[in-house]
């Protein structure tokens, strides 16, 4: 049964009062949204991604979604004071107050500064920084292909089609995604590591940084992140 090993497995969870407060940093690629959907429902956290919450308040039509909305009408990047009105907003609803899980941010040292000190004096986050070489996350991203008919999707290494460029399901041609052409992903990954690099020695200054290698299988990766979350709430 595929997954069925997965599922056994879960965050031990003795320390229920304290409250864990989880950063996911990681390239893409490293797998960072798998990892988070496991431990949100491993560890009955809400999974807080800042994309979501901009796309909700967007749609909801709500005051920060409109100024966020002219910001990008003008092609401009959002403030960080934005961001964390929407964040402190979310996590101060009741379903966050046992911790919750945070995908996609902090992205500045400002962001993650203010939220430092929104934070409970005695709280601190733990950080969890997915790593992979960059050249293991070209491997990953360029080696995927959709199907043109039908939109399946297939990976030439992990999941190849049985017949070469052709759809298993509709007999489709797969092609490559712009998307994930070699020229696009290294681009993001300069950008990701131009972003994340300060945060990752903020963090690592502070004690908070934990450093999980993403070359193995999910379910490894799994287990070294609730390792470390174990370790670090033992004491509180
Ligand atoms: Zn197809």
């Amino acid at each position: 049964m595929p997954g069925s090993f997965f599922s056994y497995l879960s965050c031990s969870n003795t320390h229920p009062s304290c409250p864990r407060i989880l950063i996911l940093l990681g390239p893409p690629g490293s797998g960072k949204g798998t990892q988070a959907k496991k431990l949100e429902q491993s560890l009955h956290l809400p999974h807080i991604s800042t994309g979501d919450l901009l796309r909700d308040h967007i749609r909801r039509n709500t005051e920060l979604g409109k100024l966020a909305q002219s910001y990008m009408d003008k092609g401009n990047l959002l403030p960080d004071h934005l961001i964390l009105d929407m964040l402190f907003e979310r996590v101060s609803q009741k379903d966050c107050n046992k911790g919750y899980i945070l995908d996609g941010f902090p992205r500045t040292i400002p962001q993650a500064e203010t939220f430092q000190k929104g934070l409970e004096p005695q709280t601190s986050p733990i950080v969890v920084n997915l790593d992979l070489p960059d050249e293991k996350i070209l491997e990953r991203l360029t080696k995927r292909v959709v199907c043109e008919n039908c939109g399946a999707s297939y990976h030439l290494l992990y999941s190849p089609p049985k017949e070469k460029d052709i759809c298993d399901k509709c007999s489709g041609v797969l092609i490559q995604r712009p998307d994930d052409s070699e020229e696009v992903i290294r681009k993001r990954l300069k950008v990701y590591s131009d972003q994340t690099a300060p945060l990752i020695s903020f963090y690592s200054k502070q004690n908070l940084l934990h450093t999980i290698d993403c070359s193995p299988p999910p379910e490894q990766i799994f287990r070294e992140i609730c390792s470390v979350i174990d370790q670090t709430t033992k004491f509180c």
